[in-house]
């Protein structure tokens, strides 16, 4: 048995007690506090944790690991401030890569156009002769230059899709600005597929991407049959650098035929005997998202009263296939952002519970943005975890240029409700939907704590009443995640017999500026299960 101590600094166990020394052994928590130092003579080696916080590692309840490393893999037009900036680095980055048949990128700030229009033809200056197809921010937007419509075959006379909407111009011909599904698809299904390959490239870069922000289990969000081969050849060959479960996505087209799909890549996931690849998850969009419209409401959209958003699937369908993935034994993550898309996925979850009986399935509703008063107490009677994104929750371009706009004044503060769900009794676990937003628990963490946004506005914090104390956006990083994973009783909290998965940071985040959190932090040490990975060279 080998044996590890870490002392001389802070402890945050998570159950309410801060000790100052720790004991791990086989790749457990041995003791803590004075039974560690007892301890301490027979250690084989020591972690001076100089002054820093221990805490358990973080997890992220909800991200797009393979959208992230390709990401990392295309044109760096993240963080762009300008249209022309966005422009120039896709005329950079095709010039180095002269051998990409097409040029796939991602995400750009959909507030630099205005309306979020963006022209073909800006792109064309850049690249008229590859096709060029970047993906926005919030994943569920493209912008294409003419070659890519010419490749896929769309022009003036294609309608618009069924899940979908074309941008045009005022002749009827398309902008190139592409939204949702079956519009999204009609751009990119044009592409070359990603090679397995690619993607174990991918995979790999984002799980170490990470650990070294102190992350060791992930939510794979939105899991294709075919990125499941990837994630058993990576996990094969040992490149996952963290624990990853999948969300397998079901597909309102052909749910059906998936059911087989979904049991066969559970087993064969299960049968590497690998815990560090798990397959236990189904995926449904319920609705869209609000910059678009294309989330579920309740009543109309405030600046366009002819619609209330575009639900992904027929209303007893969703509850039709939710019953049959739940009668698999397989849990459901339901993506729902409008008001009426949470009420559809509780709806959802309630029809699951009485046709399939009691049974310990924790149902997650992820994003919860636009939450009906009525709907509030629901998440805790029906034992629901809500999967929020802490950095949404903020006054920030999008939310103030292109959200509020859409839903008026009344609707625009029953955002986010995370204090009153809290209050209410549910389970709240936190993700990051990275790509979408900064992966980091350490840039979440202050939003939740303050809600204002990273000019500190507005003082005091936007819906002051939704923030949350420290000790509570912290558990919703580690204890609430390892709940939405069915392992509270292996990880989340630093006692005796739980796995050591730990996170070490330079400093005590609890006694800063909450909003230096994000800026000032340093991640010195990351250990999944006794062994650190994070610095990878390091063997402590
Ligand atoms: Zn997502």
């Amino acid at each position: 048995m080998s044996r590890t101590l870490f002392r001389n600094g802070t402890i945050w166990t998570g159950t309410g007690a801060a000790v100052t020394a720790l004991t791990i052994a086989d790749g457990r928590i041995e003791a803590v506090g004075a039974e560690a130092l007892a301890r301490a003579g027979a250690a084989d080696r020591v972690v001076d944790l100089e002054g820093g916080l221990l805490l358990p590692a973080f997890g992220d309840g909800h991200c797009h690991p393979d959208h992230a490393g390709f990401e990392a893999m295309g044109p760096r037009i993240r963080d762009r401030g300008s249209v022309d900036e966005i422009v120039e680095e896709v005329r950079r980055y095709a010039l180095a890569h002269p051998e990409d048949e097409w040029i796939i990128g991602a995400s750009y700030d959909s507030t630099l156009a205005p309306g979020g229009l963006f022209d073909a033809r800006w792109l064309d200056a850049a690249v008229p002769d590859r096709p060029v197809v970047l993906r926005a921010w919030d994943y569920h937007t493209v912008w294409c230059n003419t070659e890519a419509m010419r490749r896929a075959g769309l022009d003036a006379s294609t309608p618009d899709p069924a899940r979908g909407r074309f941008a045009r111009r005022a002749d009827g011909g398309l902008l190139g600005t592409m939204y949702e599904w079956d519009a999204v698809d009609a751009v990119l299904g044009a592409a070359p597929a990603r090679t397995t390959e690619d993607l174990v490239r991918a995979l790999r870069l984002a799980t170490e991407t990470y650990a070294a922000a102190g992350v060791t289990w992930i939510q794979d969000a939105w899991v294709e049959h075919a990125t499941v081969d990837a994630y058993v050849e990576a996990a094969r060959r040992g490149l996952l650098a963290t624990r990853v479960n999948l969300g397998l996505r079901a597909d309102p087209g052909r749910w059906r035929d998936q059911l087989a799909e979904f049991a066969a890549d559970r087993d064969r996931v299960r049968a590497l005997g690998d815990d560090r690849l798990t397959a236990n998850t189904v995926k449904f969009f319920v609705d869209g998202i609000l910059e678009n419209r294309t989330a579920a409401l309740l009543a109309p959209y405030a600046d366009d009263p002819c619609t209330r958003g575009m639900p992904v699937w027929p209303y007893e369908e969703l509850l039709e296939a939710f019953a049959a993935v739940d009668a698999m034994g397989l849990q459901g993550h339901l993506h729902a952002i409008g008001d009426a898309g949470v009420r559809s996925a509780l709806d959802a979850v309630e029809h699951v519970a009485r046709v399939n009986g009691p049974r310990d399935r924790r149902p997650v509703i992820a994003h919860v943005q636009l939450l009906d008063e009525a709907d509030l107490p629901r998440f805790a009677r029906l034992g629901v975890i809500a999967n929020i994104q802490p950095l949404w929750a903020r006054t920030d371009a999008a939310m103030s240029e292109l959200t509020f706009p859409r839903i008026g004044p009344e609707r625009a503060g029953r955002q986010y409700l995370i204090g009153s769900l809290l209050r209410a009794g549910a389970a709240v676990a936190f993700g990051s939907d990275w790509p979408v937003t900064d992966h980091r628990p350490l840039a979440g963490l202050p939003v939740a704590v303050t809600r204002e946004n990273t000019e500190r506005e507005p003082a005091g914090g936007w819906l002051p009443e939704e923030r949350v104390g420290f000790d509570d956006a912290l558990s919703a990083y580690t204890a609430g995640v390892a709940r939405q994973a069915f392992a509270e009783e292996e990880r989340g909290l630093l006692v005796p017999g739980m796995v050591a998965d730990l996170v070490w940071l330079d400093v005590d985040i609890r006694r800063m500026d909450p909003h230096d959190v994000a800026l000032r932090t340093a991640v010195r040490g990351t250990w999944m299960a006794g062994t650190r990975i994070h610095p990878p060279s390091r063997q402590e």
